[in-house]
């Protein structure tokens, strides 16, 4: 391939103790959690609005907060949830603890609580790479209208989901899975009698909410269809809106082209399945297609490899360790890219996540928070979805507000003090 060089000054528009690339789940509550914890903070997204799969991906319900009716995921993530429920934005399903939300409400108060924690945000800034001095990642580099600029820190959280700056600094990456799990392009239907869908909620445990009765409709009609998944359905609590997760196409998002194409062919399907949905499924004959996801939804795509791997074995049996920070209580749910079909496990217990995998050997600066950690690929088919990724986030944020604090690597962390201020904050790491 033709090579060309070019090299420019860079601006260094400001400086940070800690700066959060990724404004998703796991990024804005890190964000959140590294400003009160007393640190500069900066939070860099690349839309012009927090969430990530969120509110970019339409991907809803959040999963989950609770096992065995107590709270798994608490603090900072649960006060959010808390704050949308005030304005009317969520609704927790018990005792599961899914939470049916609002995407517009989720931007306005996840970018409140950012905010108000005193973090400065950069919007519409694409992290393009970092700059490194020895180990030390120095400076992030972002382009936006502005150009190419830079923003330093002493420490670094990587939320971008695929692991973007950790790739950039050149942390060492999981092996690629054989079968990345499928993207998939969530669709917004109005007029759908959502009386009559009662897998509409997903309040009970080791349910799988999929809709069999649409699937076996679509085998009756014995025609060739797309790839999908599911359905599974979602409300946003307005009455006759319904979110509907069902295309899906193997495609490695954290590659340009493949996600190109991914984006072409899910939008082709969505409405081959409008179509359907419309002419064989009783609810939904007076639907209309309101939106597509602004971005096809990621499921899987890099994840680093840290000072530790967790390990399915280990989350399924939910082993404790001794520097547990977070927990996780989704069942092992793991999409095919090749079929139709969903590999679903649930656990026996609410599994823990330890810090040692959201840091990698020799990044004394970095550190990860969200779907990216360092885990194979059955732990993080739990451990993925919003309220574990949020959890994830807020270890991070409390992590590298402490190592600003004291001025240690974040191998160096003191333990003892990241889990207690993590317990002050409400997580619960012990039941
Ligand atoms: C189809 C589908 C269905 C799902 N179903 C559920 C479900 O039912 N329940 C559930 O809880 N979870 C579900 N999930 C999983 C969940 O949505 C994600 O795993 C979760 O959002 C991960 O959070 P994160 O913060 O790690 O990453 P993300 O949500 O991916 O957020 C990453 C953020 O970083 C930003 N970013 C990325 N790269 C850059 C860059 N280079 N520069 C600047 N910004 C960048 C993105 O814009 C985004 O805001 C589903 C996911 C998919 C795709």
């Amino acid at each position: 391939m033709e090579k060309i060089r070019q090299t420019r000054e860079i601006p260094v528009i400001a400086e940070y103790d800690v700066v959060v690339c990724g404004g998703g789940p796991s990024g804005f509550i890190a964000a959140i959690a590294a400003a009160r914890g007393g640190a500069r903070t900066a939070l860099i997204e690349r839309y012009g609005f927090l969430g990530g799969m969120a509110t970019a991906s339409l991907v809803a319900p959040i999963s989950v907060f609770n096992y065995n009716q107590r709270r798994i995921i608490d603090g900072i993530p649960w006060e959010f949830i808390e704050r949308l429920i005030d304005i009317e934005g969520a609704r927790e399903e018990k005792p599961s603890g899914n939470i049916t939300f609002s995407p517009e409400k989720y931007k306005l108060i996840a970018q409140r609580m950012v905010l108000e924690a005193g973090v400065s945000l950069y919007f519409h800034s694409y992290i393009t790479g970092c700059k490194k001095s020895e180990n030390n990642l120095t400076h992030v580099i972002l382009e936006n209208k502005n150009g190419t600029e830079a923003i330093a820190a002493k420490y670094f959280i990587d939320c971008t989901g695929d692991a973007d700056l950790s790739y950039q600094a050149g942390v060492p990456m999981q092996p690629k899975s054989s079968e990345l799990q499928p993207a998939s392009l969530i669709f917004m239907l109005g007029g759908v009698d959502t009386d009559s869908l009662p897998k509409i909620r997903h309040n009970e445990h080791k349910v799988n909410y999929h809709d069999l009765d649409i699937r076996q409709a679509f085998e009756d009609l014995d025609i060739d269809l797309p790839q999908y998944g599911g359905p599974w359905y979602c409300g946003i609590l307005a009455n006759d809106l319904v979110l509907v997760n069902m295309t899906r196409t193997y495609a490695d998002m954290a590659n340009n082209r493949e996600a190109t194409n991914a984006e072409c062919v899910l939008r082709e399907d969505v409405f081959t399945f409008v179509d359907l949905l419309k002419k064989n499924i009783p609810a939904f004959e007076n639907a209309h297609l309101v939106m597509t996801a602004p971005q096809t939804g990621t499921r899987e795509t890099r994840r680093i490899k840290g000072v530790h791997t967790l390990t399915g074995e280990e989350y399924i049996e939910a082993r404790n360790f001794d520097d547990a920070i977070s927990r996780g209580c989704h069942p092992v749910d793991i999409h095919s890219s090749s079929s139709n079909n969903q590999l679903c496990e649930f656990l026996e217990d609410a599994a823990f996540v330890p810090y040692r995998c959201l840091i990698a050997p020799g990044f004394p600066n970095l550190l990860v928070g969200g779907r990216a950690f360092s885990a194979d690929g059955i732990s993080s088919a739990s451990v993925r979805v919003q309220a574990s990724a949020m959890g994830l986030g807020q270890a991070a944020g409390v992590a590298a507000a402490l190592c600003a604090q004291y001025g240690t690597n974040v191998s160096e962390v003191d333990i003892k003090k990241l889990r207690n201020t993590l317990i002050k904050y409400g997580a619960n790491l012990t039941n």
